[in-house]
């Protein structure tokens, strides 16, 4: 599909480690995103030229959401967890380890309505050495876990992929869609966005392909009130419709390596190396 031709892009941050992460975060005024290699949170405020950090160290974050008070929740590499940052700047860790030992190095996150936070487990903060010099995997699988809104628990949902990624909910929470970029580390390995019944005791599964993600792989991926899923790969974003077929397509001429909505036709792009705002045009509709 030839990509939209029409689509504006303002480079809002460049010279990044490892962009990723980026979240709509209205109490901070913009999107906060993540330089994980520098380990530094940036916010560019909504319409502001260029980004201003947002919190240094970041402890090699990655992934970023927002649960539904408005709280930014991010994954660390360094640290191996998963933390909440209240609204007044404390900082509560929801995650750091599952059966008495240390997670991987926690990589993307999202949050259900019903207050759960999902993530995703992968080996790549290991793979980078951003736990620390004698840091290894602590756990057997690479997993996709849950914590509990009421007690905490973190409890392993999906323990079948190789390298977990981003993941997203459709509309109506019924499926969680999940990347699995084990490709980046085993020729021939999975690129592809496998999909999850959610069932009504909780558990994940079966599971179905939902399509292979190439050039590269999808490493995050968003989903619009719509259902229409927006993937990033090895070029750029792609754009899906619910059945899989491809909708849409922004060329980057390089990978992305995760996006959030903004208001106003809006997506925030981010690449290894940039943050990108985008102005979508007139023929593409997101539905945040
Ligand atoms: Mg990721």
């Amino acid at each position: 599909m030839d990509p939209w031709s029409d689509t504006r892009l303002r480079t809002v941050a460049a010279g990044l480690g490892w962009g990723e992460g980026p979240v709509l975060l209205p109490a901070a005024g913009g999107v906060v995103f993540s330089d994980v290699a520098a380990s530094i949170l940036w916010l560019w405020r909504l319409d502001a030229a260029e980004a201003t950090v947002f919190r240094s160290p970041s402890h090699h974050a990655n992934g970023n959401t927002a649960d539904a008070e408005g709280r930014l929740i991010t994954c660390e590499h360094q640290t191996r967890r998963v933390t909440r940052t209240e609204l007044d700047g404390r900082i509560t860790v929801l995650a750091d380890a599952y059966t008495g030992r240390p997670l991987n190095s926690p990589n993307d996150v999202v949050a259900a309505r019903d207050g759960a936070v999902w993530f995703t487990d992968p080996p790549y903060g290991l793979l980078r050495g951003e736990c620390g010099p004698d840091a290894r995997m602590e756990q057997p699988v690479a997993g996709v876990y849950r914590i509990d809104p009421g007690t905490g628990d973190v409890r392993l949902m999906i323990g079948c992929l190789d390298k977990p990624n981003g993941l997203a909910f459709s509309p109506d929470e019924r499926s969680l869609y999940v990347s699995d970029t084990g490709h980046s580390h085993r020729p021939g390995g999975n690129r592809h966005i496998f999909r999850f019944d959610i069932a009504p005791d909780g558990t994940a599964g079966p599971l179905t392909v939902f399509r292979e993600i190439v050039p590269a792989a999808c490493d995050g991926l968003r989903i619009g009130a719509d259902g229409v899923i927006w993937s990033t790969a090895g070029d750029g974003v792609h754009v899906y419709a619910a059945d899989g077929a491809m909708v849409g397509r922004i060329d980057l001429g390089e990978m992305a390596t995760n996006l959030c909505f903004l208001p106003e036709q809006r997506i925030f792009i981010t690449t290894p190396t940039r943050a990108l705002v985008c102005d979508l045009p007139g023929k593409a509709k997101v539905r945040p």
